[in-house]
C-alpha cells in the first residue's frame, strides 16, 4: 500500500489517554510516523524541539498562517497556537510512511474535510465524565477552576464523536491499544 495522501488522525478530549495510545501504535507499526506539529507554547523540560513539536514564536506562527503553510491550525488554549504543517506531511509521505496526527477535535475535523477519503480518524473516548475528572485530579496539576473548565471542554468535545471513523472507549488502556492496533492493521493492509 502507498501512503501518499493518507493520514491517521488520533483525537480525544484531554485526559482520555490519546497520547499513550498514539505512542503504543508508533512503537508497534514502523509504517507510522508521528507528525510533529508547530506550537507556540513553552517547551517542557522533557521535550525536544523538532521531536515533540517545532517550537516557534507567535510571530513566526502568524507568518506561516499568512503564507498558507498549515493544513490546519487552532488556538487550542488561550493564546497558544498549534498547527499541522503541509511540509511535515510531505516529509513523512516522501519516506513512504503514514503520518499520525495527535491533534484536538476541531483540528481533526478540519483535516478530514481536506482529505475526504484519505483519513482514518480515531476518537478516544473516556469511559465517563466522572472517570475523566478522577484522572485529571490524580495528575495533581488542576485547580478547582481549571478542572471544571477541562471537564466542560471534554463534554463539549465528546459531543463531536460521531464525526470520526472509529470510537475507542478507553476503559482499559491495554484493551484500547489492542482495539486501535486491529483497526490500523486493517487500514494499512496487514493480515
Ligand atoms: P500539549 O500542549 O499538552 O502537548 O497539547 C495540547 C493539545 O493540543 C493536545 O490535545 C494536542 O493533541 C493538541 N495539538 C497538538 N498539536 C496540534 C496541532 O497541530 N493541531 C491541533 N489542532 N491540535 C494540536
Amino acid at each position: 500500500m502507498t501512503f501518499e495522501n493518507k493520514i491517521l488522525i488520533i483525537t480525544a478530549p484531554s485526559g482520555a489517554g490519546k497520547t499513550s495510545i498514539t505512542k503504543h501504535l508508533l512503537k508497534t507499526f514502523p509504517q507510522l510516523s508521528f507528525s510533529i506539529s508547530a506550537a507556540t507554547r513553552e517547551k517542557r523540560v522533557h521535550e525536544t524541539d523538532g521531536v515533540d513539536y517545532y517550537f516557534i514564536s507567535p510571530a513566526d506562527f502568524q507568518q506561516k498562517i499568512r503564507d498558507n503553510e498549515f493544513i490546519e491550525w487552532e488556538m487550542v488554549y488561550e493564546g497558544t497556537y498549534y498547527g499541522t504543517l503541509k511540509s511535515e506531511l510531505q516529509r513523512i509521505w516522501s519516506r513512504q510512511q503514514l503520518p499520525v496526527l495527535d491533534i484536538d477535535v476541531k483540528g481533526a475535523i478540519h483535516v478530514q474535510q481536506q482529505y475526504p477519503g484519505g483519513c482514518l480518524s480515531l476518537f478516544i473516548e473516556p469511559p465517563s465524565i466522572d472517570e475523566l475528572k478522577r484522572r485529571l485530579m490524580s495528575r495533581g496539576t488542576e485547580t478547582e477552576e481549571t478542572l471544571q473548565a477541562r471537564v466542560n471542554k471534554a463534554a463539549y468535545e465528546i459531543s463531536f464523536k460521531q464525526h470520526f471513523d472509529r470510537i475507542i472507549v478507553n476503559d482499559d488502556l491495554s484493551r484500547a491499544c489492542q482495539e486501535a492496533e486491529a483497526i490500523i492493521r486493517s487500514f494499512i493492509g496487514l493480515p
